[in-house]
């Protein structure tokens, strides 16, 4: 039952079930790589002591086993928590038959991620995702860290051995980190599967009551949608760019903002907001965006952008931002729903707009 993803390197699986962090060990096991000659998992202050000896106990004593614990947040994809990563690894002796076992967020999955991208030129690791949003760095074997000058600016494509996806981990997380994470469900309705979008609605009510089985189905569709467009578009090229909705303004939002004020999913559920109604001034397309707010807002989600951003500010960054390669904007918008389409928007378009939003 696990989901197949094709990368560049290798095939792997995606497991999806509540519990399967007790079944860890066998879950490595059946990777066919029965003998992994030690094990590090890493995960964060928030998550270990909630998660990390359960994981650990799934093994038995079968090869050595450590547990390296980062601060929690992104102030941990840095080079010195890299480095003091490779301190750790290379202090338990982890050799190119060991695993890395990366459990807990993005940041966690990025971080750990690139570690074993780079450990000795790349061993196996595996993710345990325990936030929603990590749903969507489990495709796509991208990983890395920050540099003081930007986000995510040193990486590797590295695709993990397999992703053990315990959803039961999911229900301790906080309201905020729930509402990041959905935000990029919304997006893959929006961009390819409307139905997930009429789930969300009918039974997305309550975001921490979201019976188990609804979550488990939910995540499954979701990280389809990306594994389809990713594995159309291994490197970047073309329809990638759709998984960008919502992310032009929004990335602009969180960097304007400052990074920690608005969780990414927050900005990006903005960002979709703005891409919508930049949908109907230029393509005409008659998009809902009534429903598309009041959907939202009773998510729990504020679309409205915040007052410390200016417009000619966010143009600004809009036009650094390293996906927009020639000189205009270029922007994810939808035809309808399911249907997206990337098209350069005049700087006016996208101003005038800007600030009709900041004005009401
Ligand atoms: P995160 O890893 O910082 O987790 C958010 C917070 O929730 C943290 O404080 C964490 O300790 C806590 N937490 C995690 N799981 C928990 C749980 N089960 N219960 C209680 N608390 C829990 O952030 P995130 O939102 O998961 O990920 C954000 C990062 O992911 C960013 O750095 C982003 O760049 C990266 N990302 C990467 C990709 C990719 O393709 N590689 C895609 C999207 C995002
Ligand atoms: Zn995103």
């Amino acid at each position: 039952r696990a989901l197949e993803i094709r990368s560049e390197s290798h095939t792997y699986p995606i497991y999806i079930a509540a519990g399967l962090r007790h079944q860890t060990a066998d879950i490595l096991k059946g990777l066919g790589k029965s003998t992994f000659s030690a094990v590090l998992i890493v995960t964060d202050e928030t998550v270990g002591p909630l998660y990390a000896e359960e994981v650990a106990a799934s093994f038995a004593d079968e090869q050595p086993l450590y547990i390296c614990t980062l601060a929690a947040g992104e102030q941990s994809k840095s080079m010195e928590t890299y480095y003091e990563l490779m301190t750790f690894a290379l202090n338990c002796h982890l050799d190119r038959n060991s695993v890395i076992v990366a459990l807990g967020g993005g940041v966690v999955g990025d971080a750990a991620g690139f570690a074993a991208a780079t450990y000795m030129r790349g061993i196996d690791y595996v993710q345990m995702p325990t936030t929603l949003l990590a749903h969507d760095s489990s495709v796509g074997g991208k990983t890395g860290i920050n540099h003081p000058l930007g986000k995510n600016l040193i990486g590797a494509f590295h695709p993990p051995a397999a992703v053990i996806y315990d959803t039961e981990t999911l229900y301790t997380l906080p309201e905020k980190e729930w509402r990041s994470g959905l935000a990029e469900v919304i997006k893959h309705g929006w961009i390819q599967d409307p139905e997930l979008l009429k789930v969300i609605k009918d039974q997305w009510l309550d975001l921490s009551a979201v019976p188990v089985d609804v979550l488990n189905d939910t995540i499954r569709q979701s990280i389809q949608v990306k594994a389809e467009i990713v594995q159309l578009d291994e490197r970047e090229a073309g329809i990638r760019a759709f998984l960008n909705f919502g992310h032009t303004l929004g990335h602009a939002i969180e960097a304007e903002a400052g990074y920690g004020t608005l969780t990414h999913g927050e900005a990006v559920a903005i960002g979709m907001d703005f891409a919508m109604k930049l949908s109907g001034k230029v393509l005409g397309s008659s998009l809902d965006s009534e429903a598309y707010n009041e959907e939202m807002i009773r998510l729990g989600y504020d679309l409205t952008i915040p007052a410390s951003c200016e417009p000619e500010t966010l143009l600004a960054h809009m036009k650094r931002d390293k996906k927009a390669a020639e000189q205009k904007v270029r922007f994810v918008l939808l035809q309808e729903a399911g249907v997206p389409l990337v098209r350069p928007v005049e700087d006016d378009t996208i101003l005038d707009l800007l600030k009709e939003e900041m004005t009401i």
